[in-house]
C-alpha cells in the first residue's frame, strides 16, 4: 500500500498530467459531478458518483469511423483514426470499474472493435472506493465490493490521505509517474475505513436485492409476463435510462453528406427508442412495452445466459436516480421475481 497526504494531492495530479491527460470528477456550475480534464485549479469532486458513466472514455457518445471522399467516379476511402495518447481517468467508482469488464465482453469479443480497444490500452483506471453510499446504490448485489474497487489502480480517501493499490502493470506506470511523491504505509487506514464502509452498506435499502432468481431457464416464464403492460405503460421512451447507464453499449451508424464526401459516424443509441430496431422491411418491436422489456430481458436475462452468468447491471443508481417516472431496473426485477419462479 502507498500514501500520499492529501496535502500534495495537486502535485500528483500535476505529476500525472505533465505526462499525460488526467481526467477527474470535476463538480460543474450546478454542482453536478462530471469528467473533466485536470488544469491547475481543478478540484476532485466530493460526489458519490457522476452523472454520467465513465464509459465514454471508451464508448464516446458520438465517433467517426470512416470517411469517403468523392472525386468524379473515385470514392476514396479514408481511415480517420490516429493512435490514441495515453490517458487517466482518475477517482472512478467501484460499479463503473465493473462496467468496464462488462464493456470488453461486447467489444473485445471476436469480431473485435478496434476503435473501443485501441481507447482500452491506452487508458489507465484509477479507481476510488467509496464511503458514503446512497439509497439509490446496489452494487453488492452483483458481487461488487464498493470498498476494493477494480481498476489498474484502487484508492482510498480519508480526512488527510490518498491510499493507493497497484493492481496491473500500467497501475504500476500511474504510481511511478508519481513516485517521488508516495510513501509505503496506510493498510490500516483502509482496513478500518472497509469495515466501516461495508457496514453501511448492509444498512441500505437495496441491500438485500438480489437478481439471483433470473439466472437459468427463465427466459419464456418472464418474457410472457402479463406484468410488462403495468410496467412499461408510464414510460415515455426517452432513453434517459440507456444513455446514463455504464453498461448499455447500443449504438447507430450513420451517414452524414459534408459536400464533397461521406462520413460514417456511430452515436449512442437507446432500445427505448421507437426507430432503434426499424429496418428495410419494417419494425420487428411496434409498442414500447416491447422495446421496455428488450432493454430489462438484455440486462437481467440475455446478457447473463451468454456471458457466464454475469448480469448486464452493475448496480450504479443511475437510472433509479434519472428515470422522470421512478421506474429503473429494481422495481422491474421485484415485479417480476414472482414469475421467475
Ligand atoms: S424507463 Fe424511464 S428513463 Fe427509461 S425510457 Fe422509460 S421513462 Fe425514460
Ligand atoms: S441498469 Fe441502472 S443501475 Fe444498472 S448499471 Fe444501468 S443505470 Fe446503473
Amino acid at each position: 500500500m502507498l500514501k500520499l497526504s492529501l496535502a500534495k494531492l495537486d502535485d500528483l495530479f500535476a505529476a500525472i498530467s505533465a505526462d499525460r491527460a488526467l481526467y477527474l470528477p470535476v463538480d460543474d456550475a450546478s454542482g453536478q459531478a462530471k469528467y473533466q480534464k485536470w488544469t491547475e485549479g481543478a478540484k476532485l469532486s466530493q460526489a458519490l458518483n457522476t452523472v454520467r458513466s465513465a464509459k465514454d472514455f471508451f464508448f464516446p457518445q458520438t465517433e467517426n469511423l470512416v470517411d469517403f471522399k468523392v472525386k468524379g467516379k473515385e470514392i476514396e476511402i479514408i481511415d480517420p483514426r490516429t493512435e490514441h495518447d495515453d490517458f487517466v481517468i482518475f477517482g472512478v467508482r467501484a460499479c463503473d470499474a465493473r462496467s468496464f469488464s462488462i464493456l470488453d465482453k461486447v467489444f473485445l469479443a471476436d469480431p473485435v472493435d478496434t476503435y473501443y480497444q485501441s481507447r482500452r490500452e491506452h487508458g489507465i483506471v484509477v479507481s476510488m472506493a467509496c464511503t458514503r453510499p446512497e439509497e439509490t446504490c446496489f452494487c453488492t448485489s452483483f458481487g461488487i465490493d464498493p470498498t476494493r474497487p477494480e481498476g489498474d489502480v484502487s484508492c482510498w480517501m480519508d480526512e488527510e490521505n490518498l491510499y493507493l493499490s497497484v493492481l496491473t502493470e500500467k497501475g504500476q506506470q500511474f504510481v511511478d509517474l508519481a513516485a517521488g511523491l508516495l510513501e509505503e504505509g496506510g493498510d490500516e487506514a483502509v482496513a478500518s475505513q472497509q469495515e466501516a464502509t461495508s457496514a453501511l452498506m448492509k444498512k441500505l435499502p437495496l441491500a438485500s436485492f438480489s437478481t439471483q432468481s433470473y439466472g437459468g431457464d427463465v427466459l419464456l416464464k418472464v418474457f410472457d409476463s402479463p406484468k410488462w403492460a403495468e410496467l412499461s405503460e408510464s414510460c415515455l421512451g426517452c432513453g434517459t435510462c440507456t444513455f446514463v447507464c455504464p453498461t448499455c453499449q447500443c449504438y447507430d451508424i450513420r451517414d452524414f453528406n459534408t459536400g464533397n464526401g461521406i462520413t460514417r459516424f456511430r452515436c449512442w443509441d437507446s432500445c427505448m427508442y421507437s426507430d432503434f430496431t426499424k429496418m428495410a422491411h419494417g419494425n420487428p418491436r411496434l409498442t414500447q412495452l416491447e422495446r421496455f422489456r428488450q432493454r430489462f430481458m438484455h440486462k437481467l436475462v440475455y446478457f447473463p445466459a451468454n456471458n457466464d452468468g454475469e448480469y448486464g447491471c452493475v448496480g450504479c443508481g443511475r437510472c433509479l436516480a434519472k428515470c422522470p417516472i421512478s421506474m429503473n431496473i429494481v422495481k422491474v426485477a421485484k415485479t417480476l421475481e414472482g414469475d421467475t419462479k
